[in-house]
């Protein structure tokens, strides 16, 4: 079928003005992804504005035997958000309302494109909070943080999104619509199937709906910046944070090559200490209001320092001075991103092999040549983003040509401490070669079997995961 005849008989299905796009500038901006390295073409956009439109582009995509990508905010980092194969993408960003709050449960219903920061402003004017905060949280969607189990910086006290999740409606493959939705958290009636779909990718089913948990906003929240004068005891750092800071939220950690890139890119930018230390973790801890306890957690920061395990820190006094701490960890993320192509590796290992990782890693990039390896993360979670950039002298399809290699390598070595290779990205199309470096051959054969019962003609999100049916 050609691309025009697709448009037409697309149009022909569904009929409502607005439901497709398909003018070459409209479609551009659906077909490549926040991190440059993913890119497809598409016939068409749907965007529709509810769960039936969803249902019907769904039997119209299926009619025609169109294979569909789902899209959310499309700043997943693994290449699922975007089309491979001339695919029809399907947009759920105008399914975006905040449905309902229930205040005896504190309970949120939304549906699937309404955008992280949104749902955060509007929990806020009910003196409650979404506790998953990622730095894309001014484009991601509910739908696409569900379907990846999004982690981000507050897993460490509150879980990732599947933490969260109370009950989904999906659209299924074949058009069934599977919606329960309530605001149950006690609920043991058989098997429960939004786990099924929680983390999928969007190669099971479309997300349309979801109850979440909120929970009570915090009555303060205390920041610090610590600096390290050496990264080979961080394991000692992470044990006596845990043990002295119980409302301890957040733990990130920045390496100084990545703050020395943030420099870079952000002239202006100035050292957070007087000195360049090897690493900075940032510290939130959410505690009782009052001045005695940001005296309690200032007491407890100084007991880290005088054991030797931070060198120096930073204690946020005002709301504006705790962004600005954040400022550096976001900004990080930003300046990789603008300053060149990378290879990002994003996998958790044990947080015991933590300093010998890092130093493996940078080893590992340096050896491959042309590279700057810069490292930071979710240290609290033992989660590493390991990102390998081209230098500027390394010509793009040599830089692109060492991604196979420096993978296998990379999950090998993560394999071997009994890590991750996918902490929080998912598996997409980026990492799908090196699955069983994390699931065994059984889990993978089960993947495989749910994938052809509930997708058996694979018409959502070919490709992702598995790179056959
Ligand atoms: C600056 C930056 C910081 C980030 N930080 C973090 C972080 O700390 N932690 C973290 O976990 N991730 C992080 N990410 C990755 C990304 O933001 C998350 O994966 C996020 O959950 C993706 O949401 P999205 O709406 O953009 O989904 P998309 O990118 O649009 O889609 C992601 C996947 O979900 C599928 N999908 C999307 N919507 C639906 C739906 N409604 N139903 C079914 N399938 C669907 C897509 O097909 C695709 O496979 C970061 C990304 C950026 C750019």
């Amino acid at each position: 079928m050609g691309v025009t005849s697709v448009v037409e008989q697309l149009k022909a299905e569904l009929g409502s003005p607005g439901l497709v796009l398909s003018e070459a500038d409209e479609v551009a901006a659906y077909t490549s992804d926040w991190t440059r390295k993913f890119s497809g073409v598409a016939p068409a956009v749907l965007r529709p504005r509810d769960t039936d439109e969803v249902r019907r582009c769904v039997l119209a995509c299926r009619k025609l035997g169109l294979a569909l990508v789902p899209q959310g905010g499309n700043t997943g980092l693994v290449g699922g958000s975007v089309p491979r194969a001339g695919e029809v993408v399907l947009s759920l960003s105008r399914l975006n309302k905040i449905e309902n709050f229930d205040a005896a449960s504190a309970t949120v219903q939304v549906q699937a494109g309404v955008v992280l920061q949104a749902l955060h402003e509007d929990l806020a004017g009910r003196g409650c909070v979404f506790p998953v905060d990622l730095g894309a949280r001014g484009s991601c969607q509910i739908g696409g943080m569900i379907a990846t189990n999004a982690g981000g910086i507050k897993v460490l006290r509150y879980g990732h999104m599947r933490e969260q999740v109370l009950s989904l409606e999906v659209v299924l493959a074949d058009g069934t619509v599977m919606s329960n939705l309530h605001g149950l958290k006690k609920n043991n009636t058989g098997l429960d199937l939004k786990h099924v779909f929680i983390g999928s990718e969007g190669m099971l089913g479309i997300i349309t709906r979801a109850v979440l948990q909120a929970r009570p906003a915090p009555e303060a929240v205390q920041t610090a910046l610590l600096a390290l004068d050496t990264r080979d005891r961080l394991p000692e750092l992470l044990t006596m944070l845990r043990e002295r800071l119980r409302g301890l939220s957040s733990l990130e950690i920045i390496t100084q090559d990545s703050i020395a890139l943030y420099k870079e890119v952000e002239p202006g930018t100035r050292e957070p200490f007087d000195k360049a230390y090897p690493a900075c973790v940032i510290v939130e801890e959410e505690t009782g209001a009052g001045e005695n306890e940001r005296d309690g957690f200032l007491e407890r920061l100084s007991g880290v320092i005088e054991s030797g395990l931070a060198a120096d820190a930073v204690v946020a006094e005002s709301e504006a001075q705790a962004q600005a701490i954040w400022r550096l960890r976001d900004g990080v993320t930003e300046a990789i991103s603008r300053a060149g192509l990378t290879h990002k590796f994003d996998v958790t290992v044990p947080p015991g092999a933590l300093p010998g990782f890092l130093t493996q890693m940078e080893r590992f990039g340096d050896e491959a040549g042309g590279l700057r390896t810069l490292l930071f993360g979710h240290l609290g979670d033992g989660n590493v983003h390991v990102n390998m950039m081209q230098k500027p002298e390394l010509p793009e399809d040599e830089f692109l040509a060492k991604g196979p290699a420096l993978a296998e390598r990379i999950y090998s070595l993560v394999a071997e401490l009994k890590g991750s290779i996918s902490a929080e990205h998912g598996i997409g199309i980026a990492k799908r070669a090196y699955l069983h470096h994390s699931r065994t051959a059984e889990e993978i054969s089960l993947m495989r079997g749910m994938k052809r019962l509930l997708d058996p003609d694979n018409i959502l999100n070919p490709g992702v995961l598995f790179e056959s049916a």
